[in-house]
């Protein structure tokens, strides 16, 4: 614990007294402690995309530009890292929108079969490109409150990560399963992968911005180490929880538990 000293002199019916008081500061100090890991934090991976742009560009400049295949080979490396980079401040911008409440939730009452549709229709293309098979189980009249578009980009969030890091597993089935269904007074979305699984020791700092299990192979995958939190952060904010299942090396299963509003059938 952290305390300020502060002494005052005093003077009572002639005689001279010292005030003595003490502030316990600990709370301002986590606070300045969290805020200063935060700007590092940010600096730390704004300068990641950077150093590679910087860096390719250098060795562009420096090459034989007849090589097209080469220099394609880096522009599209150029490409992919600016593009993470924008992913990076926006999401950043994001979170900060999130957690000092500036975020503006349009509540109605949303049918998650909706979202889940809407989410396999983004999804496909990429699934289909690493070569993943997403499937669904999605009852129909399931409403919840909510915002539609941030039920999805919650839903997607959990798909997208679901599908990369099932990708990048070299053997078994590569399958994600995205499930929603009604059981008692909440709603349920379940996304469940065979990918490669979250250490137990891991799992319990997911949900921390920037916190990977590995940072080399996230990035590779464009991730910006924000996903899970913004995941937290909606559900939350939508009164609901993030449960998480995985083993490491054979797969992992991430469950949103919302208050259900009705069920239409
Ligand atoms: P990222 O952009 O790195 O994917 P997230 O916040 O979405 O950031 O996820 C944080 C970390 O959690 C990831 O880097 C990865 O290590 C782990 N992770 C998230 N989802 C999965 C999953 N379905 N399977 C295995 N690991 C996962």
């Amino acid at each position: 614990e952290y305390f300020v000293c502060e002494m005052i002199p005093v003077s009572h019916a002639g005689v001279n007294h010292a005030l003595v008081i003490l502030r316990n500061i600990t709370n301002e100090k986590q606070l300045e402690a969290i805020r200063r890991e935060f700007v590092s934090d940010v600096s730390h991976e704004l300068r990641t995309p950077l150093t590679s742009i910087h860096g390719y560009a250098e060795t562009l400049l420096d090459h034989d530009l007849s090589d097209k295949e080469t220099v394609r080979h880096f522009l599209n490396i150029i490409e992919k890292e600016s593009a993470r980079m924008t992913r990076l401040i926006n999401d950043l911008l994001d979170v900060e929108k999130l957690e000092s409440g500036d975020a503006k939730f349009a509540i109605t009452d949303v049918e998650l079969t909706e979202v889940g549709r809407y989410v396999l229709k983004i999804i496909g293309p990429l699934a289909d490109e690493l070569g993943v098979k997403v499937m669904d189980d999605i009852e129909e009249g399931i409403f919840v409150e909510g915002d539609f578009d941030r039920l999805v980009q919650l839903t997607l969030n959990l798909v997208d990560n679901a599908v990369k890091y099932t990708a990048v597993k070299e053997h078994g089935p590569k399958e994600v399963w995205l499930r929603i269904y009604a059981l008692a007074n909440f709603a349920f979305i379940e996304v469940e992968d065979t990918g490669v699984g979250i250490p137990e020791e891991a799992q319990k700092r997911i949900f921390e911005r920037f916190f990977r299990v590995d940072k080399a192979r996230s990035r590779k995958m464009g991730g910006t180490g924000l996903g899970l939190a913004i995941v937290k952060f909606i559900a939350d904010k939508l009164n609901g929880k993030v449960e998480l299942e995985s083993e490491y090396g054979s797969g992992t299963t991430f469950r949103v538990k919302i208050p259900l509003k009705k069920v239409i059938k």
